[in-house]
């Protein structure tokens, strides 16, 4: 296949190596050029690459904390104390590629490979509502069988599966780079975020990670998928770099680069950013040097939040339980929950707490079920939420930013937020996760100064419990 370019040379350009090794190799930061960095990105302004470099050599506890607290007070003013959840689908994993990291690598000759059927598809689904999920993202091996018509075909029988009052209103792909049509293709099936990690931006380590014999082995045509995107319609994007292939800062420093680059590009950055950190996985090479520690974790999560103040921040459950909880604070939007990664899953494990690691990608942290990751979330005073309205209003890309950045969040994602939550409670939540979820909805309506605003949110919330009435 030819393989057309568009815009990677500007791209490259922009997160140009030498320039951001440059940029980590300056001296330690004063504390008060720290202080101006942090001032521009509480004034919720986006920070220049060389600004993120100032917090990134930032290593002294006492500035590191402002940081930390920096990201905190970030979060609650943009975000509130709302989190979005989801859940992964595993649909296939077969791989024409040969990821050093990935058990789903065509080398891993132990990997149990399988792609799920339709009627295998409605009961992944069907089981999902039955927990109360209302958001997806779709994952995929890279492979001739799941193509744009495919993925596609896929998308559009999941948004058909109902079952009781669940429906999944929103469904995000995670998936090899299509070409402009397959772009195209996918767009028409109504898809919400398509995300494409680039894994690493270091060019020497994604060539020694990713065989030049295979598909991903094209570091231009991976970083040109979002350009790809962008010119076929789909403006809501989200990028990734999976930590634990090369030096933490340096990785991001090329999303922040990424995401300025689709920003002045296509007037509007990526939708969310994604920072996978590596876990173990079969048949996957076990010496990585760059293995990002619990403290530097944190530190990436802080300052990628105060770079990129609207964009959305995905934490997964690779990571462990207690450590999803303290790093949430820090600025993070979405979270999976009652994640399953083995194919079939949700139906063959449900809950059990248990790993079936030849079916794997790779070993989860958090096997919490859905609402028992609701039921903290609610005594640690956030606000989980189903909401899908900006999206499904048309409220993405470029009119996605006008909307959010002057306090819509608060004034529209909050009383949305609620009425899925009292959605949830009604359909799914334990005795217990009901209680708590109640408690939270009193205190969250007593927050809200428009009395207007409260009115219509009790007049919503009765019909949902007292007429079953949902999606309003
Ligand atoms: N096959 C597609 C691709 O590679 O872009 C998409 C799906 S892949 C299953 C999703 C993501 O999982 C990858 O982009 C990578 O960042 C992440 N991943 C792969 N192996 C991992 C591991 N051992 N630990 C943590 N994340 C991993
Ligand atoms: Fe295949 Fe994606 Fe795994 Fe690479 S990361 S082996 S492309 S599934």
């Amino acid at each position: 296949m030819k393989r057309e370019l568009k815009l990677s040379q500007h791209a490259l350009d922009f997160i140009d190596e030498h320039k951001l090794q440059t940029l980590l190799q300056r001296p330690h930061p004063e504390p008060e050029q720290v202080r101006e960095v942090i001032a521009k990105s509480l004034s919720k302004k986006a920070l220049q690459i060389d600004e993120t470099a100032v917090l990134l050599r930032t290593t002294d506890p006492d500035m590191v904390e402002e940081i930390f607290e920096a990201a905190r007070k970030l979060k609650r003013d943009v975000y509130g104390n709302r989190i979005v959840l989801f859940a992964p689908l595993y649909i296939g994993n077969y791989c024409v590629n040969d990821c050093a990291y990935c058990s789903f690598r065509r080398s891993n000759k132990n990997a149990v490979r399988r792609t799920l059927t339709p009627q295998e598809i409605v009961q992944q689904v069907e089981a999902l509502e039955d927990k109360g999920h209302k958001r997806l993202i779709l994952v995929f091996g890279e492979h001739p069988h799941y193509d744009a018509s495919f993925i596609a075909e896929t998308v559009r029988s999941v948004y058909q599966i109902k079952k009781g009052n669940g429906e999944i209103r929103r469904v995000n792909i995670n998936a090899a780079p299509l070409d402009h049509e397959g772009f195209r293709i996918v767009k028409q099936a109504g898809i919400g975020t398509y995300q494409i990690f680039m894994e690493t931006y270091h060019h020497e380590t994604y060539q020694r990670v990713h065989p030049p014999d295979t598909f991903k082995g094209d570091y231009l045509w991976r970083l040109d998928a979002l350009n790809r995107a962008f010119e076929a319609g789909c403006d809501d994007v989200g990028i990734g770099a999976l930590f634990g292939l090369y030096d933490w800062r340096f990785e991001v420093l090329g999303l922040v680069a990424h995401s300025l680059f689709l920003q002045e590009h296509y007037g509007v950055g990526p939708h969310t950013i994604s920072f996978p950190r590596l876990q173990p996985a079969l048949g996957a090479e076990t010496q990585y040097p760059y293995l990002v520690n619990d403290y530097d974790f944190k530190r990436l999560v802080a300052i990628l939040r105060l770079s990129v103040p609207y964009t959305g921040m995905i934490l997964t459950a690779r990571e462990g339980a207690e450590l999803r909880r303290e790093i949430l604070a820090f600025g993070v939007s979405q979270i999976d929950a009652g994640s399953r990664i083995e194919i079939g899953g949700y139906t063959e494990i449900g809950d059990a707490q248990v790993q079936v690691l030849e079916k794997e990608q790779f070993k989860l942290g958090d096997l919490r079920s859905l609402d028992e990751v609701m039921r903290q979330l609610l005594e640690d005073d956030y606000l989980p939420s189903f909401c899908t309205a900006c999206y499904r209003l048309g409220r993405t890309g470029e009119h996605f930013m006008e909307y959010a950045i002057p306090g819509f969040i608060q004034n529209f994602c909050t009383p949305n937020g609620l009425l899925t939550l009292a959605e949830y409670l009604e359909d799914y939540a334990s005795e217990q996760t009901r209680a708590a979820g109640k408690a939270l909805i009193e205190r969250e309506l007593k927050k809200i100064s428009d009395q207007r605003i409260v009115k219509a949110v009790q007049q919503r919330l009765k019909k949902i419990r007292e007429e079953g009435q949902r999606d309003l």
